[in-house]
């Protein structure tokens, strides 16, 4: 059967749910606990089992697999290699995929930032050229937003993209860039006019992680893994049509990433299981340690499945309000905290569980390792994709109505502020 040959069948949400959940029992058949480093990166990512090309290649087999049947982009245009269909068959292939171990995490920030980026300011040779490719899972895409002096303020970065004919030179440094040492896209902002006010003279560029100049070294994080990295641009050069947005357009399209990353991270808008993995993992590990009795345990289940449940509920509601053509809002940043605030819940009901042997354990019992992952991976959750205090800062703003953050800089040409690691005389 060809992907046009679903089109029909996939009417009924119960087939394409037949059809999910065949496919998920042939290709990721054993329901699996989640590990994650919280970077963001391959599922199984841990000092027990390092991403590393054999993590990759899985996961590029797996979605090239998951493309081919019809799969992939589910709610993503037809013209550009997406399904074309409906939320509701994105949340029955969400609901099939929860619990199961899919190598899909590399594929986050493509799917959930990158691709409903230049789907909405790419040009339409940009979208032709690159969102088939990153569905299918063989071009694999970074973001290149943070650095050293602009983290929660990215509107400081002091990267500089000057134009040299049909080219942009780019130069600067990009900190904690997940995946950037697999990927062969990146999406990345900087200064091309230094002149303009911090928000008006930025540009976002597609950049080949490949090209000459591009140096990027890898971070080794709590966990043990080292998923994220440092970026060096040395002299780059991008071709001026891989502009994405327009010259100094670059906040607008910025903030489009940055609503969708909420989304992805928080909501699971990239059709990931971004959650904590349901909550039959630790009922299990609850019996296997005879405390399925104890009250207080009990009490943190119940709290623990009900927060899964809100947390699918906003998911639901923010995927909903995308669908209608609404661009992501503020209830991105509702399911980015919640989202992290459940991680850290979850991760201390799985300690208090596993008790001893979340602290130590025999090697191998990969059982043991994931409580202890959990935790050390839960303060990650609370800082990527804009930390919880900045989104405190969007919902007072925005859903509450209270006043602005005071931004005396908003009007200061960039060059006459001291932002970051930029000195009096930069
Ligand atoms: C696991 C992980 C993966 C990541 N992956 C990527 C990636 O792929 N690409 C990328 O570009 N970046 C990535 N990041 C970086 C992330 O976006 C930044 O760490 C984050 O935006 C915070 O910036 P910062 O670390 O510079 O902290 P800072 O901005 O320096 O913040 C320091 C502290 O000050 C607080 N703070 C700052 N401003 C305010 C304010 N206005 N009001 C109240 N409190 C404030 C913050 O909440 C925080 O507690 C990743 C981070 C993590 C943890």
């Amino acid at each position: 059967m060809t992907v046009t040959d679903h089109v029909e069948a996939d009417r009924d949400l119960e087939a394409f749910r037949r059809r999910v959940r065949a496919f998920l029992d042939e290709h990721a058949p054993q329901p699996a606990p989640r590990r994650d480093d919280g970077a963001g990166g391959p599922v199984g990512a841990s000092p027990l089992a390092p991403a590393g090309e054999d993590a990759v290649a899985r996961a590029q087999r797996f979605q090239a697999l998951l493309f081919d049947a019809g799969l992939a982009g589910i709610t993503w245009p037809v013209e550009y290699g997406g399904r074309g269909l409906s939320q509701a068959h994105q949340r029955v292939f969400n609901e099939e995929v929860a619990g199961r171990e899919v190598p899909t995490g590399i594929y986050t920030i493509g799917h959930g930032m990158c691709g409903p980026t230049i789907l909405e300011h790419g040009t339409e040779e940009q979208k032709q050229r690159y969102i088939r490719p990153m569905l299918r899972g063989e071009e694999i895409w970074c973001q290149l937003f943070s650095e050293p002096g602009a983290g929660s303020d990215v509107a400081s970065l002091q990267s500089r993209a000057v134009r040299d004919g049909d080219e942009y030179v780019l130069s600067g440094q990009k900190v904690w860039t997940s995946g950037a040492h697999y990927c062969h896209y990146g999406i990345v902002i900087a200064r091309t006019d230094p002149d303009q006010p911090k928000h008006r003279g930025i540009s976002m560029f597609i950049v080949d992680m490949k090209a000459p100049g591009v140096t990027v070294r890898p971070l080794r994080q709590i966990t043990g893994g080292s998923n994220f990295n440092e970026v060096f641009f040395d002299d780059v050069r991008i071709p001026a049509d891989h502009l994405v947005g327009g010259l100094n357009e670059g906040w607008r399209a910025s903030i489009t990433m940055l609503m969708n990353e909420r989304v992805a991270i928080g909501a699971g808008g990239a059709g990931r299981n971004r959650g904590t993995g349901g909550v039959t993992p630790y009922v299990r590990a609850a019996r296997e340690r005879g405390l399925d009795r104890d009250p207080v345990i009990r009490q943190g289940l119940a709290e623990l499945y009900t927060r899964q449940q809100i947390q699918g509920y906003i998911g639901m509601r923010v995927r909903e309000a995308v669908r209608t053509g609404r661009a992501p809002g503020p209830e991105g940043s509702v399911a980015k905290l919640f989202g992290a605030q459940l991680a850290r819940f979850a991760s201390d009901l799985g300690m208090r569980i596993a008790g001893t042997a979340g602290v130590a354990w025999e090697p191998g019992d990969q059982g043991a390792e994931r409580w202890s992952m959990a935790v050390l991976s839960a303060p990650g959750s609370a800082i990527a994709g804009g930390t919880n205090e900045i989104q405190r800062n969007i919902i007072g703003e925005r859903v509450l109505g209270l006043p602005k953050d005071p931004q005396v800089d908003r009007d200061v040409p960039f060059r006459d502020l001291k932002v970051g690691t930029q000195r009096s005389d930069g």
